[in-house]
């Protein structure tokens, strides 16, 4: 069984690595256009702060590949036969497949903003996107960052951390208002504030300005206010890349049209990863899913099917979590930015500004937990996975809460606080906090 797949990010990769497990003799290649051998996306930012190497962000040793008989085929794929189950490279090579997997990720989305083809403008997704930051910010006073949200605040911080003043247009009344309520926006807006980031809130770009050697040298609002600047980072979203799927006719919507094995329309094409779109998601799932660890399930999945083990893909109770310079954010389930009917919410905030917790419930009884979004805390994935998944009652998830607490050792622990908080919001029902061996011995 020959296995191509097209792209060697975490999601053709955790494939090939499930398919060598489950079938030793298989033939495996990964062929991908951006680098030889497979590295952290997410650590792109750490390479430009200087906190890693090129090297450091290589998960595994180069020798790895070859030990394990993945052929890596540095390339580009142009064209895709499904008919004849082949696939072109544009190094002249043609690679016949018993399976192909479309692991092509994602690309940065762009607006139709005049200018925004300067030198200077860019976004920031891939090892080349990296290269011409690190060039074009050299010496640089001044960069804009257009977009409010992960990839907005990244790049923030990295101006930042090479001593760039950083001006950040988001269009929303706060810092990632798709997705956080506003209380937790304001604990990340403290972060700007702490580290001298400017941030223009219900500010939207109109245009980007060059000067006569066709370089960036400003941006203007739809305000009308004019800002210099020498380097513009777009950070408005990615998009799937279905480049190679749409040219190929593999049926795309967003992205790759997949059914829950990640089944292509073409026979014997899978789809995983960034590039994916779910033609029937779950209740309660997307349809895209533009995330690390849920291209590393996608991938672990899908390599299933190929080998034989028809295997559907379940995501579970949604998880993501990310850092605002300093504050860690973690979310589980249903966590939304504003009111919903039927669902209640419970904040507490640490006077600091730098801690904070939400639980969502139901609004009727039983009041079973829904979500969670943690700042500046670090709760136990398993602990809160399992609270969502049993509806558990939320008195007896705040009288439990130090179960969920990371490692009491190390981190501050609030529960006590927490609770307190809670019984004075919901007096009705008021909770005691079970205390576990140990469980404020500290702060
Ligand atoms: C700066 C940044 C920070 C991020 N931080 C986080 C985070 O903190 N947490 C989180 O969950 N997610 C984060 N993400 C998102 C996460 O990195 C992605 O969801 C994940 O990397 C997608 O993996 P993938 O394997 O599906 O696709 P990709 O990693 O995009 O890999 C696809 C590869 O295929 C190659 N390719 C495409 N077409 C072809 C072709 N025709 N021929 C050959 N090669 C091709 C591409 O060049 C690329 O190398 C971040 C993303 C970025 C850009």
């Amino acid at each position: 069984m020959h296995l191509v797949i097209i792209g060697n990010g975490i999601t053709g990769v955790s494939c090939a690595l499930e398919v060598r497990r489950l079938r030793p003799d298989a033939q495996i290649t990964l062929v991908s256009n951006e680098s030889a051998f497979h590295y952290s996306r997410t650590a792109l930012m750490y390479v430009y702060m200087g906190h890693l190497r090129p090297q450091d962000i290589k998960p595994y040793e180069d020798w790895f590949w070859a030990e394990n008989r993945l052929a890596l085929v540095h390339a580009t794929a142009t064209t895709l036969d499904t008919a004849e189950k082949r696939v072109v490279l544009d190094n002249g090579t043609t690679l016949a497949y018993d399976h192909l997997l479309l692991a092509t990720g994602s690309e940065s989305r762009r607006a139709d903003w005049p200018g925004q083809h300067l030198a200077g403008v860019q976004g920031l997704y891939n090892l080349p996107d990296l290269e011409a930051m690190s060039r074009d910010t050299h010496g640089i006073a001044r960069g804009v960052v257009v977009g409010g949200g992960l990839i907005g605040v990244e790049l923030a911080e990295m101006l930042h951390s090479r001593g760039i003043a950083a001006e950040v247009l988001v269009r929303d009344a706060h810092y990632w208002g798709s997705v956080l309520p506003p209380a937790e926006a304001n604990l990340v807006d403290r972060q700007f504030v702490e580290n001298g980031v400017s941030v223009r809130y219900r500010t939207e770009l109109a245009e980007i300005l060059g000067d006569a050697q066709g370089r960036v040298r400003a941006v203007r609002t739809t305000a009308g206010e004019e800002i210099a600047c020498q380097w513009v980072g777009l950070a408005t979203g990615v998009t799937p890349n279905v480049v190679l799927a749409k040219t190929s006719g593999v049926e795309t919507d967003r992205g790759v049209l997949v059914n829950e094995f990640l089944q292509t329309s073409a026979p014997h094409v899978y789809a995983a990863g960034d590039c994916a779109q779910h033609r029937q998601p779950a209740a309660g799932e997307v349809a895209i899913e533009q995330l690390w660890y849920t291209g590393r399930m996608q991938g672990e999945t899908v390599a299933r099917s190929i080998c034989g083990q028809p295997t559907a893909y379940r995501r579970g109770v949604w998880f993501n979590s990310a850092k605002f310079f300093n504050l860690e954010y973690q979310t589980y389930g249903q966590a939304p930015a504003g009111p919903v009917a039927g669902i209640d919410s419970f904040y507490w905030e640490h006077p600091s500004g730098r801690a904070a917790l939400r639980v969502y419930f139901q609004a009727e009884a039983p009041a079973a937990v829904l979500g969670f979004n943690a700042m500046g805390l670090r709760l136990r994935q398993e602990v809160c996975e399992h609270w969502i998944r049993q509806r558990v009652a939320v008195a007896v998830v705040m009288a439990e809460l130090g179960k969920a607490n990371f490692d009491p050792e190390f981190f501050p622990q609030h529960e006590a606080a927490i609770v307190a908080a809670f019984n004075r919001q919901f007096p009705e029902q008021p909770v005691v906090l079970r205390q576990r061996k140990g469980l404020f011995a500290r702060r």
